[in-house]
């Protein structure tokens, strides 16, 4: 199943699935092209994993982690996909990190890995940008990873049973590829993300993690546009201006 959030012609926000190219909500199909894709969910919070594939620990110089590195994007970093998002200016480094959304589907608190695919709503593709300037020289990562708009996810949910476990994981700036990797390089598994994350806090449906970048990450330029792919999940596009 492919899950779609959208404001249609009269300004209704809708749910829905895509069917054959079309969006199905309710009784009533519409055109994509027709609406406005909205980010997937209105998530209360987004926990981001740091370090989660060997090839980015090494191009960082960290050491891996033994347990998952984790911080928080707030709600306000939260972006569309095809939206043209303006970056903070005097920054000399914001960077561009290809993620497997996992977006929950049920509130869960102390989840084992093994039920934890139960609570999944499913897969879809983040954009984790990463203000590096303030990110090198404060602890919590505030103004590195929660400026606005700095989590454009979308356009899509797909159901994990639908999604290869070797799925390939790619990012395109300007139609150049940067990043090429697949979401089985994953130190820590969807599972365990879950497992760790719940031990400390509960987790709501439509919340979002993000499991941590491959190799390859690198500044976004004014004009640039980027494109988040994941195989058998969607392709999320985003402009960029720099004032
Ligand atoms: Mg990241």
């Amino acid at each position: 199943m492919k899950y779609v959030r959208f404001e249609d012609n009269s300004g209704a926000v809708q749910e829905g699935v895509i069917m054959e190219g079309e969006i199905k909500a309710g009784s009533r199909l519409y055109d994509p092209s027709d609406v406005s894709i909205l980010p997937p969910t209105r998530p209360s919070k987004i926990v981001c994993v740091g370090l989660n594939y060997q090839d980015h620990i090494e191009e960082t110089g960290r050491k891996t982690p033994e347990r998952p590195a984790l911080f928080l994007k707030t709600p306000n970093t939260v972006a569309s996909h095809e939206e043209t998002i303006t970056l903070l200016p005097g920054k000399e480094r914001i960077d561009f990190e290809a993620e497997l959304g996992v977006v929950i589907g049920k509130r869960c608190r102390n989840i084992s890995a093994g039920e934890a695919m139960q609570y999944v709503k499913g897969f879809t593709c983040v954009n984790d940008l990463s203000n590096r300037d303030d990110q090198r020289i404060e602890q919590n990562w505030v103004r590195g990873k929660s400026f606005d708009k700095a989590c454009p996810f979308g356009p899509y949910v797909v159901s994990a049973k639908d999604v290869d476990e070797h799925a390939k994981i790619t990012l395109k700036q300007n139609g150049k590829v940067m990043q090429s990797s697949s979401i089985d390089q994953m130190l820590f598994s969807v599972p365990e993300l879950i497992a760790e994350i719940t031990k400390y806090m509960t987790l709501e449906a439509g919340d979002l993690i993000a499991t941590g970048t491959p190799s390859g990450v690198g500044p976004i330029k004014d004009k640039d546009v980027i494109e988040v792919y994941i195989e058998g999940v969607c392709t999320l596009r985003n402009w960029f201006r720099i004032p």
